[in-house]
């Protein structure tokens, strides 16, 4: 048995090149040499949001607080709230982030192929992300 003590737990940035507008990433479990599954806690401040990308096992989002939004290529933007689960399939290229007006933290799950967990593409822009 192992306890993560939330006190030892960092947070920081997300990087400017895989997000827009203002996100915290904390990592909940993430040791790629031994976790075949992936845990970590994200927060968007309002507006910002993650660039287009896949995952290659999939990944699972739990809203946790606030109001958000999702897409995937090719469907509508979708609103997502708290206590709301989202799936996407391996490969599905998607993004996820906060509502305009409102921030949004969900806790994403995803399990590691070949020591990766997403692969990234280019920036959601603001009419995507409006649309
Ligand atoms: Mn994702």
């Amino acid at each position: 048995m192992e306890i993560i003590r939330a006190e030892t737990r960092e947070a920081g940035p997300g990087p400017a090149d895989w997000f827009t507008g203002s996100v915290q990433v904390e990592a909940l479990f993430n040791r790629s040499d031994r976790d075949r599954v992936q845990g970590a806690s994200v927060t968007f401040a309002p507006g910002a949001r993650t660039a287009w990308h896949t995952h290659p096992l999939g990944q699972t989002l739990i809203v946790t607080s606030g109001r958000g939004r999702v897409q995937r290529w090719g469907g509508p933007v979708e609103e997502i709230r708290e206590g709301d689960v989202v799936w996407f399939a391996p490969g599905e290229k998607h993004w996820h982030g906060a509502a305009p007006d409102t921030g949004m933290v969900h806790t994403a799950i995803h399990e590691v192929q070949d020591g990766k967990t997403v692969d990234w593409m280019e920036k959601v822009t603001d009419s995507q992300y409006g649309a």
